[in-house]
């Protein structure tokens, strides 16, 4: 048995065989041979790197023809690498004393070097730990690899894997994938809202643990705690499948309170909504107790095409989305494409640091033809009916103006067009960078209302990358940094009578959620998942208990300090609840 620890991005618990993915994504069908086919693994070895260096060669001279010497030495020094002895003999040692098979023996030697390459701190060696990636992707493809088509063909098992991106997380078939741990990751970016939106246990940010998976095993997954154990004994096992049926337990309670309002023991009125990425998601959402979608992240649409998605596929979906909630209140929000969320289309040069870069509204704006099309469909998918439509990553009011112009040109086109206009169309933006929050008076003057992101704008004030592990203790919403900034949205938004909500994942969690009420935030959306929960801790505490956990964070220099104050004081004020948190 051996225990792993990393973050718990998803909640719940998954028990099931590992199916291994390598860092390219290939999918490693077999970790071990039996001892008698060795010889001919190592002959399918030797067959696949001869294969392998023969497609070296086509590709070097092809690009040298077409591109230049330059691009064709690159293959030239992979086909060295991939001809290098030392490698062979690692390899062939691994198929010989381990029985390992030649993919995993390939894999695991190859992410050694490649980490060992990327650690050293230096750009020219992450270089080099590109070059051994990509050897490693055309040995795998001359032994006969592709990439996982993860939507189908599998048992139920647990996808271990060294990354995952949001639009792959998105297409894992729920009835084969129960759960997925990663190698990388952190606690703030999409791969982890998106499982938490599937309802699919994770844990990200293990660091290195592939290659110490020796065969085919057992793996319980505790998106609780962030606790992986491979090869469980039995004792783990019994107490894990008495966890799971307890909490199968609380989640049949939590149901029972669907109907009934998210208030206080003192009577204030709190509305949760639900934040999506997919129609689909709608139905889970109001059984929930949803009243309303609050988040809609219309650039899923995108990430999962191979093509940009059409006006009429665009309109089709927002139509279906307005007609499931029937009245009830729906933010689109403009594509928020770029940094982790690439999709297979390609609209964006590599650039060096991506979360800085052209993202979100700043790739919109560039790309005004995109934007256009999208407000378009928005505008005819709401005919007649209410419509909100929010633009992310608000930086400077130059771009809130100019969306909005875009916007209003929009109107007019599709008026002249004949197409009837919404009744009343109100424009909101996110606040997720802390320029925003600076100019928040101004800002506020010419939106109807406000939507915290509080996922990056963790992010931008701690200048740490959500998605990445190493600085995963620095990303916490309950930096006191952070609470000064949402202290001053909530001031700034209620002076001029304008609408707050926060649809950061700071509102799905029960004990950031009251912080959020104390501050003065009255509408929350969240993952759908957690709203009964969160109704659940609100329906048990006074106004005055938020309201003095929300004065008390600011007497704290440190974010550990604010959260060892915020769980002793949950577990004062709901301890049944604190036991599963
Ligand atoms: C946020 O940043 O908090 C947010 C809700 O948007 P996203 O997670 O999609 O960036
Ligand atoms: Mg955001």
């Amino acid at each position: 048995m051996l225990e792993l620890q990393g973050i718990a991005v998803s909640p719940g618990v998954a028990i099931g065989k590992v199916l291994i993915l390598d860092r390219e994504g290939y999918r490693i069908t077999r970790s071990q041979i039996d001892s008698a086919d060795r010889h001919n693994e190592l002959d399918r070895l030797r067959t696949a790197i001869a294969e392998a260096s023969k497609r070296l060669e086509q590709h070097r001279r092809d690009s040298t023809e077409k591109i230049g010497v330059d691009i064709g030495a690159i293959f030239s020094a992979h086909q060295q690498l991939l001809l290098d002895t030392t490698l062979h003999r690692e390899w062939e040692r691994l198929i010989s004393d381990s029985c390992y098979s030649a993919e995993f023996a390939v894999s695991t030697v190859l992410s050694r070097y490649a980490h060992a390459f990327r650690n050293m701190g230096s750009d020219v060696m992450a270089e080099r730990a590109g070059d051994i990636r990509d050897v490693e992707r055309t040995l795998l493809e001359a032994l006969g690899g592709a990439p996982l088509q993860v939507s189908g063909g599998l048992g139920q098992s647990i996808l271990l894997s060294h990354d995952l991106t949001p639009a792959e997380t998105a297409g894992l078939d729920r009835s084969k994938i129960i759960g997925f741990c990663t190698e990388a990751g952190g606690p703030g970016g999409h791969t982890a809202i998106v499982a938490r939106g599937m309802e699919l246990p994770a844990v990200v940010g293990l660091g290195s643990f592939l290659h110490r998976i020796a065969r085919e095993t057992t793996v319980i997954l505790d998106g609780f705690s962030g606790r992986v154990v491979l090869q469980p004994d039995e004792a783990a096992l019994k107490d894990y499948r008495q966890r799971m049926e307890v909490r199968a337990g609380r989640v049949k309670q939590l149901t029972e309170i669907r109907d009934l309002p998210a208030v206080t023991q003192d009577g204030t009125r709190v509305t949760l909504l639900a934040n999506i990425e997919f129609p689909g998601e709608i139905a889970a959402s109001l059984q929930r107790g949803a009243e309303g979608i609050g988040l809609y992240r219309t650039e899923f649409l995108y990430l999962g095409a191979d093509t940009e998605p059409s006006e009429e596929e665009q309109t089709t979906a927002y139509r279906e989305v307005l007609s499931q909630v029937d009245g009830l209140s729906v933010i689109m929000r403009t594509l928020d494409l770029g940094a982790d969320k690439v999709g297979k289309f390609t609209l964006l040069e590599p650039e060096s640091n991506p979360s800085l870069g052209l993202r979100s509204i700043r790739l919109s704006l560039r790309q005004p033809r995109m934007l256009r099309t999208q407000l378009r469909a928005m505008v005819r998918a709401a005919c007649g009916g209410k419509l909100k439509i929010m633009f992310p990553m608000i930086s400077t009011l130059h771009e809130l103006r100019t969306a909005r112009m875009l916007l209003r040109q929009v109107i007019d086109e599709l008026a002249e067009e004949g197409h009837q206009p919404p009744q009343k169309i109100q424009v909101g933006m996110m606040v997720e960078v802390p320029a925003a929050v600076l100019m928040l008076e101004r800002f506020v003057r010419e939106v109807d209302f406000i939507s915290i992101g509080t996922n990056d704008l963790i992010q931008y004030t701690m200048a740490a990358d959500r998605s990445n592990e190493y600085v995963a203790d620095l990303y916490a919403g309950h930096d006191p940094a952070v609470l000064r900034l949402l202290q001053t949205s909530v001031d700034v938004a209620q002076a001029a009578g304008v609408e707050i909500s926060v649809c950061g994942e700071m509102s799905s969690n029960p004990i950031t959620s009251l912080l959020l009420v104390g501050l003065g935030v009255r509408i929350l959306s969240a993952s759908p998942a957690s709203l009964p929960q969160m109704k659940q801790a609100l329906r048990q505490v006074r106004l005055e208990d938020c309201t003095q956990i929300a004065k008390r964070v600011f007497d704290f220099d440190t974010a550990r300090e604010v959260d060892a104050y915020l769980k002793t004081r949950f577990a004062e004020l709901l301890p049944e609840m604190a036991l599963g948190v």
